[in-house]
């Protein structure tokens, strides 16, 4: 069953036999940053719609801009495709098609499609035109056939300075589509290529370039994002007008992905590594895919989140909690639950004797029984949350606070009876009660409380470093995205000794905080470190 415009069309096309029953999408990064989140969008798209109809999705390097290009990128996107869960069918580079895209172009020149034109960069803008008013011809667009192969094969050779001429392919100065106004289609750039080397010194333009890769691979569906919509009639002149294939393929386009508190553009990535706002591509704050797998998101919450916000037609911005909601969905039934104590205050169980220790069985995780469960210590001495203790409690606080009795959990009813104060008025200690009676497990029906709080064992708690995130854009109050000046916490907490054995890249709920995960870098197992994922509450509705 169709469940998108783009597979309603694929099936018209399996239904007409278009293509027979071929089905072929592509992937096609430039080398030139790392993928972010929008290009998890495109990669689920092509790969999962090719998976659906038993066909083909090609990983294609569109690296026809050699200014821009990287060879340090491209392991990066294989890295993350992987990542993301898909596997393509071949790996290709759109430079090995430099010879047919040359071929192609003198096609065209053949076929008066095509001519070498002097005007400079200013005057072919100038002679473009508007929305409003149609374009003039430029003065050499009707040299003879002749000129124009002998001046192109020149512009190879390396006769002429970069810009000095370019190709274009002659369709129609007042067409009300700017895009076909005798568009450049070939330009000199006199630098190597990390693909072709010095081989080239005049490259072919995106908008030929793009169909006739699609084309050569034998791509059915070209699908895109929605500013290619007007590039379309070109993409289509060029394939009729080369007119090598039989079945061209087409371009779809599509909504590109925005979200709210991100800006996605590999440009503005790219300044903020290169200004060191973040500490590279791989930032846990970062929309990359690096950036979100070593914040601990998880390649099943990216592609449920690239399904649940669908293929449209019309642009909009989708709210990040939507993201962040898959990553709690998924890691909701995944992960085990660690004691993690943050702001840690000092309990001292006035009444439990002092060198006795006993072990607490806790689940792993309170929705999977079957996960199991896990001991943890329970002694005199315990660090519970500094914001589960009020000296003076509002209404409605049910935590600790003088006099009142809360559940430990796993563990016994403690009653505060009293506090210390260091001198600068922060809490030094708390004193408090237990009841023997009340051991989790027991059966103990005696009374209730309401609150009921975590604790770690002061005897064997390990300190780890907590990095925990907020939004590298934010709206301000104008409704304009701006840089947010504080967009990581480093604190100390104090953790079960369980989970100092995490390995790098693990994922826990960390009970009653949020998810984490042991830092893909700076975690070591004698000095734990963990990046916040995401919280446990959820603001999506
Ligand atoms: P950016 O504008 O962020 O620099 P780009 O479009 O230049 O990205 P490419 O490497 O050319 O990056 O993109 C590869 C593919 O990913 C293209 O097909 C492009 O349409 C798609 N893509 C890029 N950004 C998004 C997005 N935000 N949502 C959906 N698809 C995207
Ligand atoms: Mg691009």
């Amino acid at each position: 069953m169709a469940d998108n415009f783009i597979h309603d069309i694929i099936e018209k096309d399996l239904e007409t036999k278009k293509y027979g029953d071929k089905v072929c999408t592509r992937f096609p990064p430039e080398p030139n940053g790392y993928l972010h989140i929008g290009h998890a969008k495109s990669i689920c798209l092509n790969f999962s719609t090719a998976a659906k109809y038993g066909g083909k999705c090609n990983l294609r390097y569109d690296d026809t801009n050699p200014v821009k290009e990287d060879v340090e990128y491209v392991d990066s996107i294989e890295e993350d495709v992987r990542w993301l869960g898909f596997q393509w069918d071949k790996r290709l580079w759109a430079s090995d098609y430099f010879d047919t895209m040359y071929e192609a172009a003198v096609e065209l020149i053949k076929k008066g499609k095509a001519f070498v034109c002097d005007l400079n960069g200013d005057e072919i803008k100038e002679y473009r035109g508007t929305l409003k008013e149609p374009g003039k011809e430029s003065p050499y667009r009707n040299r003879s056939v002749e000129e124009n192969l002998r001046l192109f094969e020149e512009m190879k050779e390396g006769k002429y300075k970069d810009g000095e001429k370019v190709l274009r392919a002659k369709i129609d100065m007042a067409s009300p589509n700017i895009n076909m106004r005798d568009p450049i289609i070939y330009r000199i750039a006199h630098v190597s290529h990390h693909n072709t080397k010095d081989k080239w010194c005049i490259y072919p333009m995106y908008d030929f370039a793009h169909p006739i890769e699609d084309a050569i691979e034998g791509i059915t569906h070209s699908i895109c994002t929605l500013e290619f919509e007007d590039h379309r009639p070109l993409y289509d002149w060029v394939l009729k007008e080369v007119g090598w294939w039989s079945a061209p393929p087409q371009q779809i386009e599509f909504a590109r992905l925005n979200l709210t508190n991100t800006v996605m553009s590999k440009r503005y990535l790219k300044a903020m590594v290169e200004e060191g706002v973040v500490e590279g591509w791989d930032d846990p704050r970062m929309p990359t895919i690096a950036g979100i797998r070593r914040r601990g998101y998880t390649p099943e919450a990216v592609r449920n989140f690239c399904e649940a916000i669908g293929v449209a037609k019309a642009n909009s911005t989708v709210d990040i909690s939507l993201l962040e909601h898959c990553v709690r969905e998924d890691l909701k039934e995944k992960v085990e639950s660690r004691n993690v104590v943050f702001d840690p205050v000092k309990v001292i169980i006035t009444n439990y004797p002092e060198d006795k220790t006993e072990l607490c069985e806790i689940e792993n995780n309170v929705q999977v029984p079957e996960m199991g469960t896990r001991q943890v210590s329970f002694s005199r001495e315990l660090w519970i949350d500094g914001a589960d203790f009020m000296e003076e409690p509002p209404k409605k606080y049910f935590r600790l606070f003088p006099g009142n009795e809360v559940r430990l959990k796993g563990a016994y009813f403690i009653t505060c009876t009293d506090f210390v104060k260091n001198d600068d008025g922060s809490i030094k200690e708390i004193h408090c009660t237990y009841d023997p009676e009340t051991r989790s497990g027991s059966g103990f029906e005696g009374r209730k409380v309401k609150g009921t709080i975590h604790f770690v064992d002061a005897k064997n708690a390990v300190p780890v470093t907590i990095r925990q995130y907020d939004y590298l854009y934010k709206e301000n109050e104008a409704g304009e995205m701006a840089s947010n000046p504080e967009t990581v916490k480093i604190s100390t907490a104090y953790a079960e000794a369980k989970a100092a054995e995490a390995e790098k890249g693990e994922r826990f709920q960390f009970f009653r905080h949020g998810y984490f995960v042991a830092d893909a870098k700076l975690h070591e197992k004698d000095a734990p470190v963990f990046n916040e994922i995401v919280g446990l509450k959820s603001s999506w509705k």
